[in-house]
């Protein structure tokens, strides 16, 4: 059977500075600066839409010091997609930077590992350590929207429609999940923060948010086993994800990138 082919693209919401002693377990010889920008994905064909990770507010932004750009749900709408008519976000954990504008969809089920909502409620988050990547109103709001049905837990691997899965990697946190896509130019896979940026899976260091460091290492080898060649892996915070592909229409450039075109890199 044909598997189907779909659209992905990446859509920055937010950036920071920050150095590339920061960025890497064991600083970096070559300090220097290494901005991070923040992203949600869509995936989507005539027939499905999902997006991937929802984002933080510009309340929160103010409070961690990022640079607001645009609200998710705003970068969403200069794709032609309505946030309030999303039936399905797949959540690839639950730090703050990737599901803050959870109430922007009023329509979704929320696609969630099982280890990740036991690591965000139980034991660990005891510890500034493990629990400074997490604010504790999105966590008590999922809470919630498990007792209202509104959340998928997934174990694992699992195939949400043809052509489009969630892969547990953890790490990074306890419940990370990475998504792999079949495009036009085969099976595109988004890391998330299962690699932040290209040189952590290209290079085997490990950013230093890290539950379970040989998850982390073990999930570079995962990205490359799913994905069809390195040039379909997505980091899930590097700026190159903006340089390396193309707009996703005049006028979006800085915006919105298509991730299912080949990079130019
Ligand atoms: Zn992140």
């Amino acid at each position: 059977m044909l598997l189907p082919n779909y659209e992905v693209y990446a859509i920055k919401y937010a950036t920071r500075d920050a150095r590339r002693s920061a960025n890497f377990i064991g600083g970096d010889p070559h300090d220097a600066p290494m901005p991070m920008d923040y992203y949600v994905w869509l995936i989507r064909n005539a027939e499905r839409t999902f997006v991937v990770d929802a984002g933080f507010t510009a309340e929160v932004a103010a409070k961690r010091k990022r640079t607001f750009v645009r609200s998710p749900r705003e970068g969403l709408a200069m794709l032609g997609v309505e946030a309030d008519a999303v039936r399905d976000v797949i959540v690839t954990h639950l730090h703050y930077d990737h599901i803050g504008t959870f109430h922007d969809f009023p329509a979704a089920q929320f696609h969630l590992q099982d280890d990740e909502m036991a690591y965000a409620t139980g034991r660990h988050m005891r510890h500034a350590r493990l629990n400074h990547g997490y604010e504790v109103d999105d966590v008590m709001e999922m809470v919630r929207m498990v007792f209202k049905g509104r959340v998928q837990f997934h174990a694992g691997d699992a195939e949400l429609a043809p052509g489009v899965s969630v892969h547990r990697i953890g790490g990074h946190t306890a419940g990370l999940q990475s998504e792999r896509v079949h495009t036009g130019r085969g099976w595109v896979v988004l890391a998330s923060d299962a690699s932040h940026y290209y040189e952590h899976f290209e290079t085997g260091r490990c950013f230093p948010t890290v539950y379970h460091l040989g998850e982390m290492v073990e999930g570079f080898d995962t990205l490359r086993r799913l994905a069809d060649s390195p040039k379909h892996i997505v980091p899930g915070h590097d700026p190159l994800v903006m340089a390396r592909y193309p707009a996703a229409s005049a006028g979006l450039e800085g915006i919105a990138v298509r991730l299912d075109v080949m990079p130019n890199d």
